[in-house]
C-alpha cells in the first residue's frame, strides 16, 4: 500500500515511513492512493468477533509491506490490554435508536488512547527493526498530549515534546501530562491558543532542515495510523448494530476533524455508514463551514469542552482533497488562500457533496450543560462535556437521519469533574489508577509563542540526553 499527499507533490510512500513521518513534506497529509475493501460477505463473518481480530482485519491491507504487519496479533494484544474493559469501546444505549459508543476505557480516559495505543507499539516495532529514533513533536488542546505520552513514555527510541497553551486544559488533562516524570517526556506551556501550539509544530516540521536533524515525528491527528487505528471502532459498533445489513449513523463530537474523517475512512472501506454529524462547541467553524461551503477562521473562544476549542480542523484537508476528485494542486492553493486570506469556499456541486455525506450541528456551553443534566435524569449515566455536545445534536437530528445513531463518547467524565459537578451536583471520582493524580507532583517548561525559541529547547535537550 503506497500513500500519497494531499498536496499532491511529496513522494508517495509505504506505511512506515507515513507512520513515523507524520506531516508530508510539502505541508499535505498523507492518504492511501486508492481504498481497499470489505465485502458484505466479510463483513457478515467478522460479526460478533473480538475487537483485536476486527482491528487485525481493517489493518492488514494498510500495512502492506510494514515490518509491524508479522507481529500484528501481538502488538494489538498489548495496546488493548491496556484497557478496563474486555469490549474495548462498548457500546450503551441511551434511548430507541440512540447509542453511545464508549472510547474512554483506555490508560487516560480519552479516546485518543485507542489510536495512541496502537501507535506506541507500532512506532517501537518499526524503530526497532530499523535501529533507529525519533523526536515526537506534538500539540494538545488536553487529551492528545497525555494519551501521546502515554503510549511512548519510557521509551528508549523516542523523545517526546508536547506543547500545550497554557492555563486552557482542564487540571486532570494538564496533570496526566505533566506528572510523567520519564526522562524522555518534556512538557511545554505556551503563552497562546491551540492553534499557536499547532503552528509552532508545523512551523517546526516545514524547518526541512531541523526536521532532518532530529528526525521529527508527529503524533497528532494528522498521522495517518490513527486515523486508520479510529476507523476499527467504527466498524466494530456498525458491526454490532447490524451490518452490513443495516446503515448506522454516526454523532462526533468534533475539533480537528479527525475522529469524523476516520468515520468516513470506514465508509469508504464499505461500512454501510450513513450521515456522519460534526458535533461542534461555540468553536463552530465547521457547522458554518457545512452551512455555508465556506470555511471562514474565526478566534478561538474556550468552552466547557476544551478539546474541541479548535478553529483550523487540519484533518479536514483529507477530506478536501477527495471532494476535489484528488487534485493536490488544487488542496495546496485552497489551503494557501485559507492561511493567506482565512477563509475558502466550495464551488457548490462540492459542497453538496459534502452535505451528501456529512451534517453539522453546534451546542453552546448552557446547552452542554442542560445536556450533562437531563441524561443523568433520565438514563442514569454520568457524560462528560464533549460527549454532551454529540447527543444534544443527535436528539436534534434524530428525526432527520431516521436510523440507528452512535454518539461517540469522548472522554470519560472524570477527566472533566467542573463541568460535571456543576451539571449535576455530583464530583465524579477517577478511576483507581488515576486516583492519587492530584498528589502527584508537577514538571513543564514554559515557552512564548516562539518557533526559534522551540527549537533551541528541543535541540538542547536531546543533545543533553543522548550525549
Ligand atoms: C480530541 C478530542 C475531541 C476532538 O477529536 P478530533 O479528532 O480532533 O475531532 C473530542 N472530544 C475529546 C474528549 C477529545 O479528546
Amino acid at each position: 500500500m503506497q500513500y500519497v499527499s494531499t498536496r499532491g507533490t511529496a513522494p508517495a510512500l509505504a506505511f512506515d515511513e507515513v507512520l513515523l513521518s507524520g506531516l508530508a513534506r510539502d505541508g499535505g497529509l498523507y492518504v492511501p492512493a486508492a481504498w481497499p475493501g470489505l465485502s458484505r460477505s466479510e463483513l457478515r463473518r467478522l460479526q460478533g468477533a473480538d475487537y483485536r481480530v476486527l482491528a487485525k482485519r481493517v489493518l492488514t491491507p494498510f500495512l502492506g509491506g510494514s515490518s509491524a504487519l508479522p507481529v500484528l496479533d501481538e502488538l494489538l494484544a498489548t495496546a488493548y490490554g491496556s484497557f478496563g474493559h474486555g469490549a474495548v469501546t462498548p457500546l450503551v444505549q441511551l434511548a430507541p435508536n440512540l447509542w453511545l459508543l464508549e472510547l474512554f476505557h483506555g490508560p487516560t480516559l480519552a479516546f485518543k488512547d485507542v489510536a495512541l495505543q496502537l501507535l506506541g507499539q507500532l512506532f517501537e516495532r518499526v524503530l526497532g527493526q530499523r535501529g533507529e529514533r525519533v523526536t515526537i513533536v506534538g500539540a494538545t488542546s488536553g487529551d492528545t498530549g497525555s494519551a501521546a505520552i502515554e503510549a511512548v513514555r519510557d521509551r528508549a527510541a523516542v523523545d517526546i515534546f508536547m506543547l500545550h497553551p497554557r492555563g486552557r486544559t482542564s487540571e486532570v488533562q494538564r496533570r496526566q501530562m505533566t506528572t510523567v516524570m520519564s526522562p524522555n517526556v518534556t512538557n511545554i506551556a505556551v503563552e497562546g491558543s491551540f492553534d499557536d501550539c499547532q503552528d509552532l509544530v508545523k512551523a517546526l516540521f516545514n524547518d526541512l532542515a531541523f526536521r532532518d536533524e532530529l528526525r521529527l515525528s508527529a503524533v497528532n491527528s494528522i498521522n495517518w495510523a490513527r486515523i486508520l487505528a479510529q476507523a476499527v471502532y467504527y466498524c466494530a459498533a456498525g458491526l454490532a448494530l447490524g451490518a452490513p445489513d443495516r446503515e448506522v449513523a454516526f454523532v462526533v463530537p468534533t475539533g480537528n476533524f479527525g475522529n469524523v474523517y476516520a468515520g468516513y475512512v470506514a465508509k469508504q472501506l464499505g461500512l454501510p455508514v450513513g450521515r456522519l454529524v460534526v458535533a461542534s462547541n461555540r468553536n463552530d467553524i465547521l457547522a458554518r463551514f457545512f452551512a455555508s461551503g465556506t470555511m471562514r477562521m474565526g478566534g478561538v473562544e474556550p468552552s466547557l469542552s476544551p478539546s474541541m476549542d479548535i478553529q483550523v480542523s487540519s484533518n479536514f484537508e483529507r477530506l478536501l482533497f477527495d471532494l476535489m476528485d484528488r487534485d493536490g494542486a488544487a488542496v495546496a492553493r485552497m489551503m494557501q488562500d485559507f492561511r493567506a486570506t482565512g477563509r475558502f469556499t466550495l464551488d457548490p456541486v462540492r459542497h453538496a457533496r459534502a452535505l451528501a455525506l456529512f451534517d453539522a450541528g453546534r451546542l453552546d456551553d448552557a446547552g452542554t450543560l442542560e445536556e450533562m443534566r437531563r441524561v443523568k435524569r433520565e438514563t442514569g449515566l454520568t457524560i462528560d462535556p464533549h460527549t454532551a455536545v454529540g447527543v444534544a445534536v443527535a436528539r436534534e437530528k434524530a428525526a432527520r437521519l431516521g436510523q440507528p445513531t452512535v454518539v461517540l463518547a469522548t472522554a470519560h467524565p472524570a477527566k472533566f469533574p467542573d463541568a460535571v459537578q456543576q451539571a449535576t451536583g455530583e464530583r465524579p471520582a477517577l478511576p483507581p489508577r488515576l486516583a492519587d493524580l492530584y498528589q502527584r507532583p508537577e514538571r513543564m517548561e514554559s515557552l512564548a509563542n516562539e518557533a526559534e525559541a522551540l527549537k533551541r529547547l528541543i535541540r538542547a535537550r536531546v543533545a543533553g540526553k543522548n550525549a
